[in-house]
């Protein structure tokens, strides 16, 4: 078993697999959720339930303020609308400026103080479209996070970023997620923030897609 990691957690489907995934391959799993002005903000309410769930040793929620002051994208924006339809534009509307960079850097400054070895983001093929999920940012973060590290410095170890979902898509995270045993029913991922979810946003199409790929039911919408 692997020592210690910090999960990116949002409170969606992905980052909750990544969760209980982590839990089995790791001995010490911290989680990291941000209120970065998300216009579906209750996901922080499913994220903190699921960390709770995960039995995690802690749950930080760290406030982004200047990604909503920023605006240009659906996300953070009141001006722009979250599109009822999949993805019209490459990189989509939807995406948040560096967004994940921001969110890896903070993980990364808890990770040199709790000295966490591995950063867990749960990016998987179906976000290519956002320049932020691909391979390419994930290694040049890693290496950007290690040249910059105080822990590296002085122990001279590394920080790995864990993302186990690279490459594959969201149905085969489902597939790992459902042997794992993962609570979908209270996992949220509707970027118009509405309860319950939309179901016609990119990421409820999109995950209503994944289930049914399977033969199964979002349980969101399983009536
Ligand atoms: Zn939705």
């Amino acid at each position: 078993m692997k020592k210690n990691i910090i999960v990116l957690l949002s409170g969606g489907m992905d980052s909750a697999t990544l969760l209980w995934l982590a839990k089995k391959e790791f001995e010490d799993v911290y989680a990291i959720s941000f209120d970065y002005g998300q216009k579906h903000k209750i996901e922080l309410d499913f994220a903190k339930q699921l960390a709770k769930e995960a039995n995690v040793k802690e749950h930080f929620i760290v406030e982004v303020p200047h990604l909503k002051g920023i605006k240009g994208s659906a996300l953070t924006d009141s001006s722009i609308e979250v599109p009822s339809e999949t993805y019209p534009d490459e990189p989509p509307i939807t995406t948040v400026p560096m967004r994940n960079l921001n969110f890896l850097s903070i993980a990364a400054s808890f990770a040199d103080v709790y000295e966490i070895e591995n950063i867990g983001i749960g990016v998987h093929s179906v976000d290519s479209p956002y320049p932020d999920c691909r391979a390419e940012f994930v290694s040049a973060a890693e290496a950007a996070i290690n040249a910059s590290s105080i822990m590296v410095a002085k122990k001279k170890n590394r920080i790995y970023i864990y993302s186990p979902f690279l490459g594959i898509t969201k149905q085969d995270v489902l597939k790992i997620g459902l042997e794992l045993g993962v609570p979908y029913e209270k996992t949220y991922s509707c970027y118009k923030g509405t309860l319950p979810p939309c179901g016609e946003c990119a990421t409820c199409v999109q995950r209503k897609e994944a289930f049914e790929s399977l033969g199964l039911k979002d349980p969101w919408f399983s009536e």
